[in-house]
C-alpha cells in the first residue's frame, strides 16, 4: 500500500522512544501492579486492558498480549507511538501518587504490537457475509476502524478515499520521531488483511460520488473524513515563498525530501499540538533558530507541557503573547511583523517588531469540512462546524453515522479510533434489525 520514496525527510530523526529488548520489557512489566479497576483504563479512550496485556507480556505470552490491545485498538501499534501518554494511561498510573516512575505503558504496548506485525499474527477473521453494505467516506483512523469492525461482522464495506493512499493524519500528519509513515502503511495493511476492504482512493465525496449515489449503493454510510488543509492567517505577504501550512510542511517531509539548508531562522506559529511538532521538527532538523509565536501565555496554551518541554530541551524559544500582523519579504519570506497581547490577547499599539524568519509555519488549525454533509438530510452540523451525534455515532439519519475529527474537532488518533469501533457496533445493530 502506497510508494514511499527513499531519501525522504522524515527518515532524517532518530525514533524517539526506541523499542524495548525482551528483557527490559519483562523488567518493566513485573513492575505493574495489576491494579484493581485500574485508572489507566479509565484514562484510555480506546478502553484497552491494560494490566491484562501487560501481565501477559510479564508470563512470556506476547501474541495474547497483543490480541488484547488490538481487541480494543485496532490501530494499537500506532497509539503506542502516537498517543500522549503523559496525560492518559501513564499520567493516571498509581505509581505516580507514589512519587515513583510510572509504568511505560506506550512502551509496553509498542513492544507487543510490534511483535504482532513483524511475524504477521492474525487475531480476527472476517464474519460470515450478510449480504449488507456500508460505505465509509474518508480512509483515516475512524473509518478504518469502524470498517476492521464491520467486517468482523460480516457486512461489506466500502472505503472511499480522496488521497492516493489510506491512513489520513496518522500517514501523513504524525511528527516522524513518534509514527513514521512507512510503519503507519504497515499497520493499516495489515488491518485490511482481515480480507473484504473494498478500498476507493483518488475519489471525493461529494464531488466525484454524490451523496445520494451513495446512500442508494449502500444500506448505511460512515463519516469520517477528519479535517481539511490548515486555517490561514489572512495576513499581508502570507503567499510568500517559505510560508507553509504545518500539516501540509508535515506531509510534505514525509512524502519526499523538503530543503531547509538556506533556513537559519524559521516561526512557527501557534500554541497547540501541531505547533509543538513543528517546532521540535524543525529543531530536530537542525534550524539554528526556531521561535514558536503564540498570542496568549504559555500557560494558556493547548500543546501539551511535556512537548513544549521536549522542544525547549532541543533549544526552541517562544514570543508569548505575541499577535503576527504580516509576512515580510519581497522575494520570499525574511521576517514576520508582530504587535505584543495584552492578558485580554488583544494586540498593544505601538508594539510592534520583527522576528526575524526564512521560513513559517502556520498551526493555527484546520478547516472544518462539517459544510459538506450538506444534501445529507437530518445530519446535523454544530456552531462548532461538528457533525452531530450520539455517543454511538448516530446522527440524525438513521443510515448516517460519523466518527473521528469531523465528528469531535479534533482529537488523538485513539479518539478516532474509538469512535470508529463503536459506530460500527451501532452501524451492525442497525443492519442486524436492531435500533
Ligand atoms: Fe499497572 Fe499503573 Fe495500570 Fe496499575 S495504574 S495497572 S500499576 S499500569
Amino acid at each position: 500500500m502506497g510508494h514511499l520514496p527513499e531519501g525522504r525527510t522524515e527518515l532524517a530523526f532518530p525514533d524517539g522512544k526506541p523499542p524495548y529488548t525482551d528483557a527490559q520489557a519483562a523488567v518493566e512489566a513485573h513492575r505493574c501492579l495489576f491494579c484493581h479497576d485500574a485508572p489507566c483504563i479509565q484514562a484510555c479512550p480506546s478502553g484497552i486492558d491494560i494490566p491484562g496485556f501487560i501481565r501477559k507480556i510479564a508470563t512470556g505470552n506476547l501474541k495474547g498480549s497483543a490480541r488484547t490491545i488490538f481487541s480494543s485498538n485496532i490501530l494499537g501499534m500506532s497509539c503506542a507511538r502516537v498517543c500522549p501518554v503523559e496525560v492518559l494511561c501513564v499520567g493516571d498510573c498509581v505509581y505516580n501518587e507514589m512519587g515513583v516512575p510510572p509504568i511505560q505503558i506506550g512502551r509496553l504496548q509498542q513492544h507487543a504490537t510490534d511483535a504482532a506485525l513483524a511475524h504477521g499474527w492474525q487475531f480476527f477473521e472476517a464474519g460470515a457475509d450478510t449480504g449488507r453494505s456500508v460505505g465509509l467516506i474518508g480512509g483515516g483512523p475512524a473509518s478504518l476502524a469502524c470498517a476492521h469492525r464491520l467486517r468482523r461482522f460480516g457486512h461489506r464495506v466500502t472505503i472511499y478515499e480522496q488521497r492516493d493512499v489510506l491512513g489520513g493524519l496518522d500517514t501523513w500528519g504524525v511528527a516522524p520521531y513518534k509514527l513514521l509513515a512507512e510503519d503507519a502503511l504497515k499497520e493499516i495493511d495489515w488491518l485490511l488483511s482481515i480480507g473484504g476492504v473494498e478500498v476507493k482512493t483518488g475519489v471525493s465525496v461529494p464531488g466525484d460520488v454524490s451523496w445520494d449515489a451513495l446512500l442508494a449503493q449502500h444500506d448505511a454510510l460512515f463519516l469520517g473524513f477528519g479535517l481539511g488543509a490548515d486555517t490561514r492567517l489572512a495576513a499581508d505577504g502570507e503567499g510568500l515563498p517559505g510560508v507553509y501550512g504545518a500539516v501540509a510542511w508535515i506531509e510534505a517531509m514525509k512524502r519526499g525530501a523538503v530543503d531547509l539548508s538556506a533556513v537559519r531562522s524559521a516561526v512557527v506559529i501557534g500554541g497547540g499540538n501541531t505547533a509543538m511538532d513543528g517546532v521540535r521538527e524543525l529543531t530536530g532538523l537542525g534550524v539554528p533558530e526556531v521561535t514558536l509565536v503564540y498570542r496568549g501565555t504559555e500557560a494558556s496554551m493547548s500543546g501539551y507541557a511535556h512537548e513544549w518541554s521536549y522542544a525547549k530541551d532541543a533549544g526552541a524559544r517562544a514570543a508569548w503573547q505575541t499577535q503576527p500582523v504580516a509576512f515580510e519579504g519581497t522575494e520570499r519570506l525574511t521576517g514576520l511583523r508582530c504587535l505584543k497581547t495584552g492578558d485580554d490577547r488583544r494586540p498593544v499599539p505601538g508594539t510592534e517588531h520583527t522576528i526575524a524568519a526564512d521560513l513559517a509555519l502556520l498551526a493555527i488549525g484546520q478547516h472544518k469540512l462539517a459544510g459538506l454533509v450538506q444534501g445529507l438530510e437530518g445530519v446535523e452540523v454544530s456552531r462548532a462546524s461538528r457533525v452531530v451525534v450520539d455517543a454511538q455515532g448516530r446522527t440524525g439519519n438513521p443510515r448516517v453515522f460519523a466518527g473521528g475529527d469531523l465528528a469531535n474537532g479534533g482529537k488523538e488518533v485513539v479518539n478516532a479510533v474509538a469512535e470508529g469501533r463503536e459506530a460500527a457496533i451501532a452501524i451492525h445493530q442497525l443492519l442486524s434489525g436492531g435500533t
